[in-house]
Formats: C-alpha cells, sequence, structure tokens
C-alpha cells in the first residue's frame, strides 16, 4: 500500500546563478502528479557532482527559477505514474540520474531509474549513476579500452577519476594518473593506477616529456580528460598516432576556439561526450547498470565516500568539491 505522502519537504533550491550565497535551503511542495512513465523517489542519499556547481554558478544555465539542483541520488519508491516498467514497484530500492535531487523526495522518468541488486549499498548505489556509470561510457564508447593499452586520466582522485583508475585496471588497461597533490596521487594509486604525475602547472612541456618517457615515446592510447582549459593542450600532446582525446569536463573552465587541423599530425578523435547523451533510454540505461554492479561484485570496485553531509549543510559541501579538497564522493542526506 502506499504511504501517505506528506504536503512538504525540504529542498535546496537557488533564485538565480552565483556563488554559495544563492544556495536555499527551504521548504517546497512534494512532487505530485506524476505523468506517464514517472515514479517519485524518496531519496536516502544525494550524490553530489561537480556538474552541480556548473548550474549553481552558471557554466551551465538552469532551465528556470526557482531551481532545485541535484541530478542523482538513491533511495525507495514512493508513489508511481501511470504506465511504469513492471520492475518499479512501492518501497523497490533504485538508484538514479534525474534533475532536482537535491530533495526529500524527486520526481523522475523511470528511464533514468534502475532498481538495485540487494547486494549493493544504498550508499555505494548514490554515489554511481553519473560518476561510474560516465566512467563506464568512457572506457566502452568514447575510447573502447584494450588491455594493455596506456591511459591517461586527469583529477583521478576526483569522483570519475577514481571509477576510471579501478575500471581500467579491471580491463588491463595501464593508467597515468594525475592529480593535484600527493595524498591525492597516492589514493589514485591505491585505485589501481599504474603511474602518478603531478600537472606540472609550471612547466607543462615537462609534463609532456614525462609522458612520453613513460610509454616508450609513443605517447596514450587516449586521455580522458575533466579539467578541461588548463590541461587540454598538454593532454592533446600526449596522444598518440590514431589514439582519442577525450574531453570531457569543465573544471576549470571550457575549452573553446579549437582549430581542428591541429589534429591532423597524428590523425587523433576529438571528442566531448556527454552521458546523458550515451544513455537516453531504459534500453541503453540497465545493460551499463547491470556491468556496473558486476564490476562491483565480482571485481571488487568500491566507491571511496569523501563524507555524508546534512542536506542541509549544502553550503559546506560545495565549498568543499569547488576547493578541490576532496577526493571520492561527497553525498547528502536529506
Ligand atoms: P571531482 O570529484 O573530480 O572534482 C573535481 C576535481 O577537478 C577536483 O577535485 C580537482 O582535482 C580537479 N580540478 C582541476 N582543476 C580544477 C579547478 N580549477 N577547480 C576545481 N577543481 C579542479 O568531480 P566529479 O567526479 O563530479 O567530476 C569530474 C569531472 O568530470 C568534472 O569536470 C565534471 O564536469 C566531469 N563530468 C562529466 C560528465 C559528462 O557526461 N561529460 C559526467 C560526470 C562528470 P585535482 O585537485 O586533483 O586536480
Amino acid at each position: 500500500a502506499m504511504a501517505e505522502l506528506p504536503k512538504t519537504m525540504k529542498a535546496v533550491q537557488i533564485d538565480q546563478t552565483g556563488g554559495v550565497d544563492v544556495l536555499q535551503y527551504r521548504d517546497v511542495p512534494v512532487p505530485g502528479d506524476l505523468k506517464d512513465g514517472e515514479v517519485l523517489i524518496k531519496n536516502e542519499f544525494i550524490g553530489i557532482n561537480y556538474i552541480d556547481t556548473y548550474f549553481r554558478s552558471g557554466v551551465y544555465n538552469p532551465p528556470s527559477f526557482p531551481y532545485t539542483l541535484g541530478r542523482e541520488g538513491a533511495g525507495t519508491i514512493a508513489a508511481l505514474g501511470p504506465n511504469t516498467p513492471s520492475d518499479l514497484k512501492i518501497n523497490t530500492r533504485v538508484a538514479y540520474f534525474s534533475g532536482n535531487s537535491y530533495a526529500e523526495y524527486v520526481r523522475a522518468t523511470s528511464d533514468k531509474v534502475m532498481p538495485l541488486p540487494s547486494s549493493i549499498d544504498t550508499k555505494t548505489a548514490a554515489a554511481s549513476p553519473i560518476q561510474a556509470l560516465t566512467a563506464l561510457t568512457l572506457i566502452r564508447e568514447s575510447h573502447p579500452v584494450q588491455a594493455g593499452d596506456w591511459i591517461l586520466v586527469t583529477a583521478a582522485a576526483g569522483g570519475v577519476g577514481l571509477w576510471l583508475c579501478q575500471l581500467l585496471k579491471a580491463v588491463g588497461a595501464k593508467t597515468i594518473a594525475t592529480a593535484s597533490t600527493a595524498e591525492k596521487r597516492e589514493l589514485a594509486k591505491q585505485n589501481g593506477a599504474e603511474v602518478t604525475l603531478g600537472y606540472y602547472e609550471e612547466d607543462r612541456e615537462k609534463f609532456v616529456q614525462e609522458v612520453l618517457k613513460i610509454t616508450g615515446g609513443e605517447g596514450v592510447a587516449a586521455v580522458f580528460d575533466s579539467v578541461g582549459k588548463a590541461t587540454f593542450d598538454s593532454s592533446l600532446k600526449v596522444v598518440k598516432r590514431m589514439g582519442s582525446m577525450v574531453s570531457f569536463g569543465n573544471a576549470s573552465g571550457p575549452v573553446t576556439g579549437f582549430a581542428l587541423s591541429r589534429l591532423t599530425d597524428k590523425n587523433i578523435k576529438l571528442l566531448r561526450p556527454s552521458l546523458t547523451s550515451y544513455i537516453t533510454s531504459r534500453e541503453e540505461l540497465l545493460p551499463y547498470a547491470n556491468e556496473l554492479w558486476k564490476f562491483i561484485e565480482k571485481d571488487g570496485l568500491s566507491v571511496k565516500i569523501h563524507d555524508v553531509y546534512p542536506l542541509k549543510d549544502v553550503k559546506r559541501a560545495t565549498e568543499d568539491i569547488e576547493s578541490r579538497k576532496t577526493t571520492g564522493k561527497l553525498l547528502l542526506e536529506p
């Protein structure tokens, strides 16, 4: 039977883009009037992603205001709209990636909702939809990684970064992991990286030489670069002939004004992928989810939780991820 739903809930909204002070923890109506294929989920944990900061700061534009931030979480189904798939029932444990998740309850289309095997704990589940599935689509679709490939990963101790280190190890690739501190580099190593490097901000040419040395002068089969503006040039330089330059984030600012002629020397493939353009339906979502749960169950992949913050402490959590102090996953608890 359907539990009695409250009329209002706590949520984190913004009325304009800007610094962390635009974040408002407030009472809002619980989403109602579920449309075809939609479910209402009661969040147990909400995942924080770097992209949330882009929507708050204005790097990306929120569709309208007031806007409830957040794009993923895990919990249980509290209500069903018409025509929902039969594997989603009241109280089914689920993880999802869908907007407006910084709240006690969230409305989501079942296309973005995956039921959880009992072996997957809810924190791991809340940490997975965006960061782990991004890492998985990068190694399967953006550059289908082969055993023995050298791969360069930036921000390797971050959320996506640690999943990449583990997945690449599991498929037999060799990762060169970059991160800004010795502690972060050690963590990347513990998560499967073969070699670690700093960013060499003062001398990017030295960085290029280091990567070439490690790879026997050849360069890497692919770069998975999420830092963007600051590292794009040095990343492109270390891709081997016919390799892939995969730019999938803007932590230091977006890459603009790229001359295509720069690809010619080495016939490099350049991609700017997004998870939501790889996974657009339930048919595309569930095989990826199942592959991920298998990596966790059989290969022992796990997520390092940086911290679980009460939802009302969203400002502190946001400041922590933006100031590069965090490793692994940040969660909010409503
Ligand atoms: P992270 O946990 O990786 O946090 C961001 C990290 O970026 C920091 O810890 C920091 O690591 C690094 N960084 C480098 N330069 C800067 C800077 N100038 N300011 C702040 N941080 C910087 O976040 P996520 O795992 O959530 O996301 C990682 C990246 O992947 C983001 O750029 C995000 O936008 C992108 N992404 C893209 C997706 C897609 O579909 N295209 C999906 C998911 C994520 P360090 O100090 O070691 O450099």
